[in-house]
């Protein structure tokens, strides 16, 4: 089983590292500072904070509608490639992230490739998000965050940060 990429993840509002932690069975994450935020009952995680995002989220109706389109098959080659091309470009690799993972279709095929590194999944869309915690059979090992801070030192500018899976899916 990977380790959690808590060191990836940064406090939306002081941008100290965040702690796995768990308060009265709830999982959390936490900073030095004492700002937490609880997992979601789907397994995600909100790092959204103040407003929010200007940025409009996929509704519920919409990731419906991509996750049956996914379901068919249609774009399980497509899947299965990028899968292959990131395991074959990083083999090593110990943390995965897909900023805009959407449903997590394929953050799960490139863990499927790369059983050994954790993933991040990150999205703006509660609903996605849901979804992408749904395809991990042990929970909470995907954790989620919609929105969120920049995303420490992985990505620059906007990110998020999590939505990941500390375990492997
Ligand atoms: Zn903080």
């Amino acid at each position: 089983m990977p380790p959690a990429p808590l060191p990836l993840l940064l406090c939306p509002v002081c941008r100290n590292p965040l702690a796995a932690a768990e308060t009265g069975g709830v999982p959390s994450l936490a900073c030095g500072l004492g700002h937490r935020y609880d997992a979601a009952r789907q397994g995600y995680f909100n790092l959204l904070t103040g407003s929010g995002t200007k940025f409009q989220a996929d509704t519920a109706q919409m990731v419906q509608a991509r996750a049956d389109f996914l379901a068919a098959g249609h774009y399980l080659p497509m899947a299965q490639e990028l899968a292959g091309l990131v395991a074959a470009s990083a083999p090593a690799a110990r943390t995965l992230l897909d900023a805009g993972a959407g449903t997590g279709y394929y953050l799960q095929a490139v863990t499927e490739k790369l059983p050994g590194a954790a993933a991040v999944a990150l999205d703006i869309s509660k609903f996605a998000l849901r979804r992408a915690a749904g395809r991990c059979p042990r929970p909470p090992a995907w954790y989620g965050t919609y929105g969120g801070p920049a995303a420490g030192r992985c990505i620059g500018g906007r990110g998020a940060e999590r939505f990941c899976s500390p375990q492997r899916c």
